[in-house]
């Protein structure tokens, strides 16, 4: 069955309806989802395996029938382990259907078909009973229901419902127990995905400063998890304050409550400092012994041999509401506020315990200041980056004049303040209002700059006071963008409002450029390589499944991934491959180009990078792409608030020995001006 959906072209801004067949989101879910990247999770998979062995033979040593558990069985993974360390029967619960279809096949194909019941359903509408889903209650619950929060998957009212209503009292539960670990730190790049900084401006009339609104100093920002590749992040970026401490843990063979609560813990800082934001990460025991411990610690924490890399299970980081000085030996109190999906933190400083305690609120935080819903982490980074902005500042100042009418289109900018303490006279901009309001009025801007909510293509003279634009400018960036070209956005939206433009108006960006590299990941490749067999179990049904649900589109796609988190060596030298130039309106024809890349260094190649570069004004360019490439071994170091377009050469990765390395890399790249899409080809 076919569908419509309507959406804006993040490209072209144009409304359009897609036709959708009806599993478009399966094929999404299943092509993006992390299941591949638990397959080859060595680490994960062995300890559950051993935990699995121990809880059965704790069971049978009992003298009773095995009888387990599975919620959320995915490929059946965790079922046929417990099946064959000899567990009596299982019950493998999935609720989601191509998942739980592709668990039957998987089970068949292993031969588990009488030791293992797969059921399409969410854990809470399993029944119980001779007529139920289950004959009786499980004695052995297995579940991995976890995501880097812990308890963001819904792993709480899942194992509440489950003590209840599935499993006998006092029964085994494989992981056993779940701690989540904290330490408190002070990190300027941190920080500044949470916070505007002050902007500083040398205009002509001295320094001007761009504040932020008051609002902003004590808003707790939004609720969603900040999770990343925290591995990633060199030990030079932050300051550690306090020891790692146990926030709380929870023990899963005992009864489980979801209801929302918080959690204390004193700390004595190590070291004095501005206490700003606080890492988390969590472990699991297997066994409740402890011995059997699979950890998310980051490398300074553990030791380098037990490192697994892993996508799926990361790290969180934390933004206190606001940042607090701390002394080196002068203990504070952190609270760690959860209700039944998600955590946040608050740090107190010691003072009476009631008085303390009498501060503890759990409702979950709502951004006061707007500014939290304008911008997301990256783009916070991205606007606090000094060098960034003193590159369209130069600019600016290169092209502004005094009888300026300047027309900013991009979302949540700052360069229309940027432009007016640089002398323009009447600026505009066409964006989204609801947090610009507040923020002019900060800055005493509120007749200076004046806003306009209208799409491009219907912008009249009048919301224009009847003026025509001497200076059109962007960043571009668009929170609609999700690949790097998306962004061109800008060149659409210049080329609707032509007829308001002048003569000679200058744009900036003038021009923008389309650049590839091609590389080899240390690890993200894995997300896209298919599993064989995982702890002898044959689950290619699972590889087929993806692969069929990444070749669902026509044709192959790139992409976004955050490269900072994923280090990769380029194989390439860094090639342009097409420029868009904004001071004419977009051209009716496509962009193509064909071409080859060669390889320079020895390695796999995996994929092909893409990002953009803007070209401000003469000499004057930022890049969305890599900031260094080391010569002798290649390692990028890339934009750390943008995310890369990547496109995985699928045959490479596939292939476990490659023989001959090729040389050089071909390519077909074309953007479709109608569609705003960029359509590539490789071969290699
Ligand atoms: N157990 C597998 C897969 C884990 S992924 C493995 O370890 O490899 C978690 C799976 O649980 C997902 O497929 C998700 O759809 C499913 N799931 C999550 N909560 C569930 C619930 N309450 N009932 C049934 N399935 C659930």
């Amino acid at each position: 069955m076919k569908t419509f959906c309507g959406r804006a072209n993040p490209t072209t801004g144009a409304m359009e309806w897609l036709e959708e067949d009806e599993n478009y989101d399966y094929h999404q879910e299943i092509a993006r989802s992390r299941y591949a990247d638990m397959l080859h999770d060595k680490d994960r998979n062995v300890k559950y395996y051993q935990g699995i062995r121990a809880a059965v033979s704790r069971v049978k040593e009992r003298g009773e029938k095995a009888i387990v558990l599975d919620i959320g069985t995915g490929t059946g993974l965790l079922s046929m382990m417990a099946a064959s360390a000899g567990a009596d029967f299982c019950y493998a619960i999935e609720v989601f259907k191509p998942m739980a279809n592709a668990a039957v096949k998987i089970v068949e194909k292993n031969g588990f078909c009488d030791k293992i019941k797969v059921i399409n359903k969410h854990s809470t509408e399993v029944t119980v009973g001779p007529d139920g889903d289950m004959q009786c209650r499980a004695n052995i619950l297995v579940t991995e229901l976890f995501d880097t929060e812990l308890i963001g998957e819904g792993a709480l009212p899942t194992y509440e419902h489950a003590h209840k209503y599935l499993v006998q009292e006092g029964c085994e539960a494989v992981p056993h127990r779940a701690t989540v670990y904290v330490q408190l730190v002070e990190s300027k790049r941190m920080w500044s995905w949470n916070k505007l900084f002050p902007v500083h401006v040398e205009a002509e009339d001295g320094e001007k400063i761009i504040v932020s609104p008051s609002e902003m100093e004590n808003c707790p920002g939004v609720p969603s998890v900040c999770d990343i590749q925290l591995n990633q992040m060199p030990s030079s970026d932050f300051t550690i304050l306090s020891d790692v401490v146990t926030m709380f843990s929870v023990d899963f063979s005992k009864p489980v409550r979801s209801a929302s609560t918080y959690y204390r813990v004193q700390l004595e800082p190590v070291k004095s400092g501005k206490a700003q934001i606080v890492l988390s990460w969590w472990d699991i025991d297997m066994d409740p012994s402890g011995m059997i411990n699979c950890t998310m610690a980051p490398y300074w924490v553990k030791s380098t041999s037990a490192f697994q890399w892993r996508d799926h299970w990361m790290q969180c980081v934390y933004f206190l509401p606001n940042e607090e000085p701390v002394l080196q030996g002068e203990k504070v109190y952190l609270t760690a506020c959860r209700d039944e999906y998600s955590v946040w933190y608050k740090l107190q400083k010691a003072r009476g315990e009631e008085e303390n305690k009498a501060d503890v609120r759990v409702e979950s935080p709502v951004c006061r200041c707007q500014a939290h819903l304008l911008w997301n982490r990256p783009r916070f980074g991205e606007l606090n980056d000094q060098n960034r902005t003193r590159q369209y500042i130069e600019s600016l100042m290169k092209v502004l004049k005094t009888d300026s009418v300047c027309l900013c289109i991009s979302d949540g900018s700052l360069l229309p303040v940027l432009a007016h303490y640089l002398g323009a006279k009447q600026l505009l901009i066409k964006t989204v209002a609801f947090f610009y309001f507040k923020f002019f009025k900060a800055n005493h801007l509120e007749d200076k700059i004046k806003i306009i909510e209208a799409r491009p293509e219907l912008l009249t003279s009048s919301q224009l006071e009847d003026k025509k634009i001497s200076v059109l400018v962007g960043e571009p960036f668009f929170t609609t963008s999700l690949l790097p070209w998306h962004n061109l956005y800008f060149w659409y939206a210049r080329t609707a409002v032509t007829s308001h433009l002048t003569n000679n108006v200058t744009v900036l960006p003038q021009s923008a450029s389309l650049h590839m590299m091609i590389v080899e990941f240390q690890d993200l490749w894995r997300i896209r390589s298919p599993c064989g067999t995982c702890e002898g179990f044959d689950v290619q049904t699972m590889d087929d499944m993806i692969k069929n649900s990444l070749n669902f589109r026509e044709s192959k796609e790139a992409e976004p991934h955050p490269l900072w988190e994923y280090p990769c060596k380029s194989l390439s030298d860094p090639q342009e491959v097409l420029t868009f130039d904004f001071r004419k309106t977009v051209p009716q024809h496509c962009l193509s180009t064909e071409g080859s890349v060669n390889l320079s260094r020895k390695g796999k190649s995996h994929g092909a990078v893409l990002w953009m570069e803007y070209h401000l004004a003469a000499d004057i360019s930022v890049s969305t792409g890599p900031i260094q490439i080391s010569n002798e071994k290649g390692n990028c170091e890339w934009n750390p608030h943008c995310k890369q377009a990547v496109y995985f050469f699928s045959s490479v990765i596939e292939s476990e020995t490659l023989s001959d390395l090729p040389s050089a890399v071909t390519y077909a790249i074309n953007f479709n001006t109608k569609t705003g899409e960029i359509a590539m080809d490789f071969q290699l």
